[in-house]
């Protein structure tokens, strides 16, 4: 928990969009915790998609990347019926060799376009994790080339097409937040999203599954009169 959340609450983020795409590097970076304001999303009637840059199949030591592609891609399509995520893009980057290049950003540009989000959820893609942690290479790369690929969208000659610039606002979770999200609706279909993660999450630790999630998510939450916030920092 941050300062900010300690002290005065932050301000709501306006409600004033329809369409979310949500763009991450790896299966299970949207269930630690943007997964809890996208089930208060879908549930709100919002068209809500996961645009993910690889299979995580680096992702579970002793498992065989190929093996972890097919594990992981099932465990992400269970974990996006949980909170009513209906599109689910891979984009079949290398996991652990992820780089922002105009490539990767066209290829962002193209799904942006396809989805025509108001709105778009990045993962913390900053230098560290609260200053104590740093952040992964893939995190911080896929991060920036998101962002470039937003605006590449709104470009009919960086990409060839119909441009899209609809895109209002991008937020990052995990990043020092600036407003709040209600979340209350979308707690516990986000505490059995993450939990969809099984296999990978098994091979972290030898706690239960379905504790391992619910402490994840009740970590990310800030509560006040009963409801429960998830912060995140809006830019635009
Ligand atoms: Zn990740």
């Amino acid at each position: 928990m941050t300062d900010a959340q300690v002290g005065a609450p932050l301000p709501d983020m306006p409600d004033d969009f329809s369409s979310v795409l949500v763009i991450v590097a790896h299966p299970d970076d949207p269930e630690y915790g943007i997964g809890s304001a996208v089930a208060a999303w879908t549930r709100a009637g919002k068209r809500v998609g996961y645009l993910l840059a690889s299979r995580g199949e680096a992702g579970i030591e002793g498992l065989d990347p190929a093996e972890s592609a097919i594990v992981r891609t099932k465990e992400q399509e269970a974990a996006c019926r949980e909170v009513g995520v209906t599109s689910l893009v891979f984009l079949d980057e290398p996991d652990g060799r992820i780089l922002a290049t105009p490539q990767l950003r066209t290829k962002i540009a193209h799904e942006i376009r396809r989805f025509r989000p108001e709105l778009v959820v990045l993962l913390n893609f900053q230098p560290t994790r609260g200053g104590r942690f740093f952040n992964s290479a893939d995190h911080r790369n896929l991060g920036q080339a998101a962002v470039d690929g937003v605006a590449d969208a709104g470009n009919e000659w960086i990409v060839p097409g119909a441009r899209y610039d609809g895109v209002a606002r991008i937020v990052e979770f995990g990043a020092e937040p600036t407003h709040r999200i209600d979340v209350t609706d979308g707690v516990e279909a986000a505490v059995a999203s993450l939990t969809c993660h099984r296999e990978y999450l098994a091979a972290l630790s030898d706690e239960p599954v379905e504790e391992q999630a619910r402490a994840q998510i009740d970590s990310t939450l800030t509560h006040e009169d009963g409801r429960a916030y998830l912060g995140f920092r809006v830019y635009g």
